[in-house]
């Protein structure tokens, strides 16, 4: 199914995609078709008989991106959240899920204020501490899930580490029930954990959680993958068939599929993802060495310096260290404030993952919901700013940031 000829970013603007047969157009086209003419009843071809359940444009698309995380399947959603959706799907009231503390702040809500009430029980961890996570799986336990870097503390978490606390975990437990032909494939009960990875930190061209153990990564494509911020969707990538069999399930029930327009963008995104992640991550690492010398900052959080606690982590697991910075300015609120005030290149915005670079303030913008205590907790002090570099020239972005901190 998916293409994994070449090196990555071969992979990035070939894989999936094959010039149209009927005229040979090199872009695969926007296919704008709700359905599809059948020859005689139930006779349609390649699966093609309504564009929820699939569609050219976004089979092409979910070719390229289960390739470019090394899976052979991959799903794309309407939104980030609308592939975690689909992951929780699998689950049963009941189920348990270990989670890693600083997760996306709408991860956490689809679990504690959507699915809770389903009957899912939720334990979040600090996963920087692998027995941690050994002490918070329990016998129902049937889905671990992470994110590294994280937001915006960008704490590191052990990959293989976790996949083998899983492992020792469900020693025993018999493998996914294949599907009950009464049910569909979500009738039978997972029998052991899933174990997700949120990359959309890094991207796949920084790291493949699939080749470190997850059984299933979960992209945002709204940040690096479309990386234009001009979309919202996501995707899952996953290499297990029976697993597979039963997203796809869930995709077409539920139905948050994307459009064949934004299909078209993210596969035009995805052709200079490779080159585009490169700039992010010089710009940043010289952003984070200007940042960690300037006087008027108390501390930076970049997962390439050698300050940060998980930098040895970081090289062994990840190509690259990204383009997030968080740091914190000193004289907290009002300092930091200032600084959002004042830059002209950089703009105030939510999001992240795009050529443009945006800075931003947690504890007022994208964490506000986290009751102050919990935000302490993690980290997520007042004068904590967090940045999304972009692929501008970084002169320009350290003169912004010179001036915002003079
Ligand atoms: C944005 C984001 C999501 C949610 O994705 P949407 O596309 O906004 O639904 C999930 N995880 C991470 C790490 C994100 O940054």
């Amino acid at each position: 199914m998916a293409d994994h000829q070449g090196g990555f970013g071969t992979r990035c603007v070939h894989a999936g995609q094959h010039p149209d047969p009927t005229t040979g157009a090199i872009m695969t086209p926007v296919f704008l078709s709700s359905t599809y003419v059948q020859a005689s009843p139930g006779v349609f071809k390649d699966g093609y008989d309504y564009s929820r359940s699939k569609n050219p444009t976004r089979t092409a698309l979910e070719e390229n991106l289960a390739s470019l995380e090394g899976g052979r399947h991959g799903l794309c959603f309407s939104s980030g959240l609308g592939a975690m959706d689909c992951v929780l799907h699998q689950l049963r009231a009941g189920d348990h899920v270990v989670l890693s503390d600083d997760v996306y702040g709408g991860s956490f809500r689809l679990i504690d204020k959507v699915f809770r009430h389903a009957g899912l029980e939720c334990t979040r961890v600090d996963m920087t501490s692998l027995p941690q996570v050994q002490s918070a799986l329990r016998p129902r336990t049937r889905l671990v899930w992470l994110e590294t870097p994280s937001n915006p503390m960008l704490k590191v978490l052990d990959i293989r580490g976790v996949r083998r606390i899983v492992d020792d975990a469900a020693r025993g437990m018999a493998p996914h029930g294949l599907s009950d032909p009464a049910l569909g494939p979500l009738g039978a009960p997972l029998t052991r954990p899933i174990f997700v990875v949120d990359n959309t930190f890094a991207s796949p061209a920084l790291q493949n959680p699939l080749a470190m153990g997850a059984d299933v990564v979960l992209h945002s494509c709204t940040k690096y993958i479309g990386g234009h911020s001009d979309l919202v969707a996501g995707a899952l990538v996953t290499n297990d068939d029976g697993l597979a069999a039963r997203l796809r399930f869930a995709q077409n029930a539920a139905g948050a599929v994307p459009g064949a327009f934004d299909c078209f963008l993210m596969l035009r995104s995805t052709k200079t993802l490779h080159v585009r992640m490169q700039r992010h991550c010089e710009n940043a690492a010289a952003v984070a060495r200007f940042l960690s010398q300037h006087p008027r900052i108390e501390r930076v959080i970049y997962p390439g310096l050698e300050s940060h606690p998980q930098h040895t982590l970081a090289k062994a697991q990840m190509r690259g260290f990204g383009g997030m910075i968080s740091c914190v300015v000193t004289g907290g609120l009002d300092a930091s404030r200032k600084v959002l005030e004042r830059v002209r290149l950089f703009s105030l915005a939510e999001s992240l993952g795009g050529v443009e670079s945006l800075i931003e303030h947690p504890a007022i913008m994208t964490h506000s919901s986290i009751p102050a205590e919990a935000r302490r907790a993690l980290g997520i002090d007042d004068g904590l700013i967090r940045l999304s570099v972009g692929i501008e020239e970084q002169a320009d972005l350290i003169g912004d940031l010179d001036n915002a901190l003079g």
